[in-house]
């Protein structure tokens, strides 16, 4: 494997080669934990454009990152979707792209995804029951969603998961179920605790659960944990040698989890996060505005770095000025 060497480094010395960027706060879901009801546009937005798109995944590249990741909001809702994949393609030193979508339009267009360049997908499924999951997102789609998920599996896609976020009885008992999807097939089922964001806080009390009963239901069934990769980020994985697909763990709540984080991040409107739940965003939109300005960007992204915290203050119920993951990118 290549060796990278990202020049975004912190105060606490972690690397950033992975970048997570926002196309658009727009999503046709109303999932209850994220947009309970539904996107609401109180003022006009004006997402980025892909000429600022351009010149700031070239900044980013620039400074090491090889990974970028598209999200939102929804971001396969974006017109020029296909555009912006093959523009990233086409930057010199970005070798991941990937993709987190709710997969409404999964089975239509992930071929096309895939041709302009796309090499990882995640796709939000939190209920495997059909009722359960329209009653949670707002749309009755999981069949049309499922078979997009196995349309992908046969593309030279380098990795295919589904993510579903933990949620105290309403799937924190059904997840053995997704066994059933994994034992055949390469798929990688990733369960996230939620977390609290600004609007959620009566959800959260109710529906947060730690995923450690998981991970005990994991291990008396069989699976063990992976050794990490020291790249891979906060995630734990699970394996199993009757399985093909594996299981993965994203505890936000744990004990030292920002001790390896990795990724940073640039909302759909231009503004720059160092952690999902920090205080402030540094607007940089003015410095994409042509491939000159280039260098001042970068040197402010590297000042800015020097900021961002050694954890979030999430235990403190502190959620920064999040309202919801729509809004800066999940
Ligand atoms: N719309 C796309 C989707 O749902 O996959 C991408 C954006 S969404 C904000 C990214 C991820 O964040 C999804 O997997 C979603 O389930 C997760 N998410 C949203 N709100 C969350 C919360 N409060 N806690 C944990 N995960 C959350
Ligand atoms: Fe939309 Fe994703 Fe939020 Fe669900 S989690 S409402 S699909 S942005």
């Amino acid at each position: 494997m290549k060796q990278h060497d990202p020049q975004l480094v912190d105060p606490h010395g972690r690397r950033f080669p992975y970048l997570r960027l926002s196309l658009t706060d727009v999503c046709n879901f109303s999932c209850d934990y994220c947009l309970p009801d539904g996107y609401q546009c109180s003022e006009k937005k004006q997402f980025l454009t892909l000429n600022e798109i351009t010149n700031a995944v070239a900044a980013f590249a620039d400074l090491g990152t090889y990974k970028i990741r598209l999200t939102g909001g929804e971001p396969t809702l974006r017109k020029d979707f296909v555009e912006i994949i093959s523009m990233i393609k086409s930057t010199p030193g970005i070798e991941q792209i990937a993709v987190t979508t709710n997969g409404y339009r999964l089975e239509e267009n992930i071929e096309s995804w895939v041709e302009a360049g796309l090499t990882h997908l995640n796709v939000s499924v939190d209920t495997l029951d059909a009722k359960l999951f329209n009653s949670l997102t707002g749309h009755n789609r999981l069949k049309k969603i499922l078979a997009g998920i196995d349309k992908a599996l046969k593309l030279p896609l380098a990795k295919v998961k589904l993510n579903a976020v933990l949620l105290k009885g309403i799937n924190s008992h059904q997840i053995l179920e997704y066994t059933g999807l994994i034992r055949n097939k390469a798929l990688s089922v990733r369960f996230i605790e939620l977390m609290q964001t600004g609007d959620n806080l009566e959800y959260f009390k109710r529906y947060h659960v730690s995923s450690q009963a998981l991970k005990n239901e994991l291990f008396s069934n069989g699976w063990t944990e992976k050794l990490k990769d020291i790249a891979s980020g906060p995630a734990q994985e699970y394996v199993h040698p009757d399985y093909k697909g594996s299981f993965g763990i994203i505890a936000p709540y744990s004990k030292s989890f920002c001790d390896s984080c990795n990724r940073l991040r640039l909302s759909s409107v231009g503004s720059f996060h160092l952690c999902l739940f920090g205080e402030k965003g540094y607007s940089v939109r003015h410095l994409l505005q042509s491939a000159s300005q280039l260098d001042i960007l970068k040197e402010q992204l590297i000042v800015a770095l020097a900021d961002k915290p050694k954890a979030h203050f999430l235990h403190q119920q502190n959620t920064g000025m999040t309202p919801n993951l729509s809004t800066i990118g999940g």
